[in-house]
């Protein structure tokens, strides 16, 4: 007998995704996660651990010339589990430590630290760690002792990086320890022109996410020093070649598919995000008492997109 064929099946026509922006948020100490958590934030986009060593009243350097760099991975662990496990199921970006080397001075082992004329623009960020692998290790150990204990919400994201080969390295040491690097969320921050300049390069050398730092990308963009009050006045997120490198990355980090937020100040300022938004970001994470502001304008934002995306359909 004839064999019946089975009728092909109906393929259901897969809806198309919407993903509206995440809202995040910063955090800069652990006893804050808890206040963070509660604005009900789509997850952290800086958690910032500068404060966090700091606090500790002692160098890295010290740590490890002393032999002690299990109490400083310990403190570490410590202080970025609490904000994991504030977020759970929600991704954590943890930045790697971004202290200028004048905020360590008057520490111990701050007389190790180099003296420097112009520490924002000195060792400090990614260049710091790879210079000082010793330093760089203790902090990959204590990200991969929360990998090994579940916390897969956690994401790393380097600052201050100005070309793709520092990530390279970044990564190739991360593996060289032991870092599945491949399998975890590894991201830079976009805080010097530059790396905007080379968003292309920065996802061919496969970063995940990219994070707008603009507290130094407009720094570095109008030459104005974030902290100098006579220039004050000039100090313009919105400055239009600010706005240019921004609007760069974010279309080729959405022709990527790769994430795009924004972690500087401006990301708490209503008008800038709802920008962001109509430009494509992908999350904006803002300070913890900014976020119902930010989550309002996202979502005004949205609306009006999405209505007039929808009478265009129509018309
Ligand atoms: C920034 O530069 O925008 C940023 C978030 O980093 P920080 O303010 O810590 O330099
Ligand atoms: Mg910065």
């Amino acid at each position: 007998p004839k064999q019946e064929v089975a009728a092909a099946p109906v393929v259901a026509q897969a809806a198309p995704v919407i993903t509206g922006t995440l809202v995040k948020v910063n955090v800069s100490l652990p006893e804050a996660a808890q206040r963070a958590a509660a604005t009900g934030a789509d997850g952290v986009g800086l958690l910032r651990i500068e404060h966090l060593i700091l606090g500790l009243q002692k160098t890295p350097g010290w740590y490890i010339n002393e032999g002690k760099e299990d109490e400083f991975i310990q403190s570490l662990y410590d202080g970025i589990k609490v904000v994991l496990d504030a977020f759970p199921g929600k991704p954590v970006w943890v930045r790697t430590l971004d202290a200028p080397t004048d905020e360590f001075r008057n520490m111990e082992g701050g007389e190790e630290e180099p003296v420097e004329h112009n520490p924002m623009l000195g060792w400090r960020g990614i260049r710091r760690d790879l210079n000082s692998p010793d330093q760089f290790r203790m902090q990959v150990e204590t990200f991969k002792r929360l990998w090994s204990a579940g916390y897969d919400n956690l994401g790393v994201m380097f600052p201050l990086v100005n070309h793709p080969d520092e990530f390279l390295q970044a990564k190739a040491m991360m593996k060289r320890w032991g870092v599945d690097v491949e399998n975890v969320t590894l991201g830079i921050m976009v805080e010097i022109p530059s790396s905007a300049i080379l968003i292309e390069e920065f996802i061919e050398a496969g970063i995940k996410f990219a994070s707008f730092g603009t507290n130094d990308l407009v720094q570095y963009t109008l030459a104005i020093d974030r902290n100098n009050e006579n220039v004050a006045d000039m100090y313009k997120p919105k400055h239009p070649a600010v706005l240019r490198l921004i609007d760069m990355a974010i279309k080729a980090c959405r022709a990527h598919g790769v994430e795009c937020s924004i972690c500087g100040q401006a990301g708490s300022d209503p008008s800038m995000a709802t920008w962001l938004v109509e430009h494509g970001i992908s999350s904006v994470s803002a300070n913890i008492d900014a976020v119902p502001r930010i989550r309002e304008a996202v979502a005004r934002k949205e609306k009006q997109m999405i209505l007039d995306l929808a009478r265009r359909n129509n018309a």
